[in-house]
């Protein structure tokens, strides 16, 4: 014997044979190793199917089998002599087909075939085919129960059955308290997190407008100051001037001679108003350009003529044979920028450079980057500290230390540079090594900056 030979076989004619057709498939499920509730499941399916049947008239024969799906299962077929009707077979038994794996309607040429599947579990024994033997001799013995033992049973399968049943909605009432907590602990915590975010907020627009507040103050300090410093050295140059001019006349020859420690007193006071004088002047320059007073007067500018100027009025400070000073004949033939201005920052780049520089060279260079254009003052000098790159463009800040080779500065000539340098449109900023020397670039747009100029807010 094989194993595709059928485990069981019946016949269904009369309406009692429902019931032992329901028996016999309950045995057959449970003889394959299907679970308790498979096999309700089965016998249920089967003994629809059956119904069914014996309502549309003519003998049936149902066969069992185990064949594969996949994997092994359990195939019924009820093979029913009286042929046609089949789709509305199908509709009838939809939803009994929920019961089992697959449930399929044939028209074959001599009947109606109904064909139903529900697959073995995976932990069912190996049906090997001994054990198949066994299974078909058992189920021959089987001795069909009288439709009260079968009533008794489906009692019995529908206590277990409303058991489950219960069972289950006590497990999903519990997870849905579970839940329900769960999700109020959720909630609290959200509304936690949201109290907190909320408080959070309301303290960064707090700071917000504090930061607005102080912003305002700390705009109107350096008004302040600007306009302090303007009116302070502009009321001191007066004064300023006329004690150098007092001592030009004292020691002018038609003045009284003085004594040689006279004569020495009054050149003494004479460096140091001029000292002053150009400190006086520094700061106001620097407090108008600060004051947003310095408007620029936008022309085409000739770097040619420009660096010829420089090169003629800055030599008389390059004295030390030691350094050779520079000026390179401008790649960029003409810029539209403001003439002085400009000029007054490569001014005080070259003076600084001469100031610092013992020995090597001093180049003023220009060159196109991109959309822009950028004047380069290279030196060989005492170079400057990378920690001091920053600080150097302060009010007052000069390198300690940093030996000057032609008298003390004011430390206002890179701070005016860098907001002229503002002013025209561009930046500054150094490079430097100490021993090595410094790099300053004056960078500004090659493209026309007046109209740019003209949108912007006009300067109190
Ligand atoms: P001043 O030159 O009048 O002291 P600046 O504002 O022009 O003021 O420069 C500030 C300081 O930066 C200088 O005192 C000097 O210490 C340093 N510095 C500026 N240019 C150079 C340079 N080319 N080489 C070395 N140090 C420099």
């Amino acid at each position: 014997m094989n194993r595709s030979e059928p485990l069981a076989r019946m016949s269904l004619r009369v309406e009692q044979d429902i019931f032992a057709v329901r028996q016999l498939g309950r045995e057959v499920a449970r003889a394959v190793g299907l679970e308790s509730q498979d096999q309700t499941r089965v016998a249920t399916a089967l003994s629809e199917v059956c119904r069914v049947l014996l309502v549309a008239g003519a003998d049936t024969d149902v066969t069992f089998r185990v064949e594969s799906y996949g994997v092994p299962a359990l195939q019924v077929t009820m093979a029913h002599s009286a042929a046609g009707g089949s789709s509305r077979l199908a509709e009838q038994l939809q939803l009994v087909g929920r019961l089992v794996d697959t449930m399929e309607v044939d028209d074959g040429g001599i009947g109606t075939t109904v064909r139903m599947a529900r697959r073995l579990p995976s932990g069912a024994p190996v049906l090997t085919s001994t054990k198949m033997d066994e299974i078909r001799a058992a189920l021959a013995q089987h001795v069909p129960g009288t439709p009260l033992d079968e009533l008794a049973v489906q009692n019995q399968q529908l206590i277990a059955a409303l058991d489950e049943v219960r069972a289950q909605r006590d497990d999903l009432a519990r997870l849905n308290a579970e839940l329900e907590e769960t999700n109020r602990g959720v909630m609290a915590l959200y509304h936690q997190l949201s109290d907190e975010l909320e408080e959070t907020n309301r303290g960064v627009v707090a700071l917000y407008a504090e930061l607005d507040e102080k912003s305002v103050q700390l705009r109107a300090a350096s008004e302040a100051k600007s306009r302090f410093l303007a009116n302070v050295s502009h009321e001191l140059r007066a004064p300023v001037t006329a004690i150098i001019g007092l001592g030009r006349l004292m020691t002018d020859s038609s003045s009284d001679e003085l004594t040689v420690d006279q004569q020495r007193q009054v050149d003494l006071i004479r460096s140091s108003a001029s000292d002053l004088l150009s400190l006086v002047n520094g700061l106001l320059d620097l407090a108008k350009a600060e004051a947003g007073r310095l408007e620029p007067t936008w022309s085409e500018v000739d770097l040619k003529a420009m660096f010829g100027q420089l090169r003629g009025t800055l030599r008389p400070l390059a004295t030390r044979p030691e350094v050779e000073f520079v000026v390179d004949e401008p790649t960029v033939p003409t810029l539209r920028s403001d003439e002085v201005l400009l000029a007054q920052v490569l001014r005080n780049l070259l003076t600084n450079a001469l100031k610092f520089t013992e020995s090597g060279s001093v180049r003023l260079s220009v060159r196109p980057i991109g959309a822009d254009v950028e004047f380069v003052v290279a030196d060989t000098g005492t170079g400057i500290p990378s920690e001091l790159h920053e600080r150097i463009f302060e009010e007052f800040y000069q390198v300690p230390g940093s030996m000057s080779v032609s008298g003390r500065g004011t430390g206002l000539g890179l701070p005016y540079a860098r907001r002229l340098a503002g002013i025209l449109g561009g930046g500054l900023r150094v490079a430097s090594t100490p021993g090595t020397g410094s790099t300053f670039t004056l960078q500004l747009p090659a493209a026309d900056q007046s109209a740019a100029d003209k949108t912007s807010e006009p300067a109190s």
